[in-house]
């Protein structure tokens, strides 16, 4: 399931203190925010390791090894963690230092990096980060600590109430989400996940990101049972449209899309269907950036319940 997980008031409270402190401690910068003044800051390191060349990453496994009899196991597990589950960045709490795969496309290397300062900033994420078992290194199977995790970065990268002024004042429109990722620096994608979560509070809005939707461009992989990557509700949306499922709003999706490679692609209203059996009507627009499509959906109205009356005679 690729739907975003909704964390706890609690834990984002918790989260948005410790993001606070570290913005407030570089005097609540203007955007977009340098993870070079965050490193020094919080006094972390930053290296870059590729798959097929691990020597950095021996060089300080290495070092662990030495520091702390009980992960004795952990560079055997790193490097394999590394290469089988193709991990594309990680955080080693006990050396405060992040590690990067310098193959990522660069323009996911700052969204990772912000991931793994969030990591650095939680440190009940510390005990499990640092476990013997394999799969405390499992990044992708750790569901819990991963979302807050993105959910740090995205306070951090986003400025936290910086984005949300700006966010709320503009017109829920993808055009507006692209005006944006130009102000803070970060990529469409992550922008789009941020502009949903934050806009769409009171009122349902939805995102998606997902390969190209329509028939004749889907690649050769393409799976209809799970057709996207991202599957952003709103937290009104989560409430009151928890039945609409990935695979339905794709295939709406997919009935406006033209097959253009690249720009809009299109736009529509949509009707979907409330936990309640209710219908509401949605403005749907989708664009293409030539890696991913991605779709907001934005709350119209209500729609008017049909009377269906019989013209019987009898
Ligand atoms: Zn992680």
């Amino acid at each position: 399931m690729a739907k975003n997980r909704i964390l706890s008031e609690r834990t984002t409270a918790d989260i948005d203190r410790r993001v606070a402190k570290v913005l407030d401690g570089l005097g609540n910068p203007e955007p977009p925010l340098e993870l070079s003044d965050v490193r020094q800051l919080l006094r972390l390191d930053r290296q870059f390791y590729t798959a097929d060349d691990t020597g950095a990453v021996r060089e300080t496994v290495s070092r662990i090894k030495v520091a702390t009899v009980q992960i004795y196991e952990r560079p055997k597990l790193l490097l394999e963690a590394i290469r089988k589950m193709s991990l594309k960045a990680l955080y080693l709490p006990d050396q405060r230092r992040i590690l990067l795969d310098e193959n990522e496309p660069k323009l996911k290397h700052r969204w990772n990096e912000g991931h793994e300062i969030g990591h650095s900033l939680l440190p009940w994420h510390h005990d499990v980060m640092l476990g013997d078992n394999g799969f405390t290194l499992s990044h992708d199977c750790h569901d819990q600590i991963e979302t807050e995790a993105n959910y740090a970065a995205g306070q951090l990268l986003f400025l936290q109430g910086r984005f949300a002024n700006e966010a709320l004042d503009l017109a829920p429109t993808l055009d507006n989400v692209k005006e944006l990722k130009g102000t803070f620096g970060n990529t469409f994608s992550t922008t789009l996940y941020r502009f949903v979560e934050l806009r769409g509070r009171e009122v349902p809005m939805v995102g998606m990101i997902s390969a190209h939707p329509h028939q004749s461009r889907r690649p050769a992989n393409f799976d209809p049972a799970k057709p996207c990557r991202h599957f952003i509700q709103s937290p009104a949306f989560a409430d009151q449209f928890s039945r609409q499922s990935e695979v339905e709003v794709f295939r709406t999706i997919a009935s406006y899309c033209g097959s253009q490679g690249g720009g809009p692609l299109g736009e529509s209203e949509l009707i979907l269907t409330d936990d309640n059996g209710a219908q509401h009507r949605f403005f749907f627009e989708t664009f293409f950036n030539r890696y991913d499509a991605l779709t907001l959906g934005s709350y119209l109205k209500p729609e008017p319940i049909k009377i269906c009356g019989s013209a019987s005679i009898f």
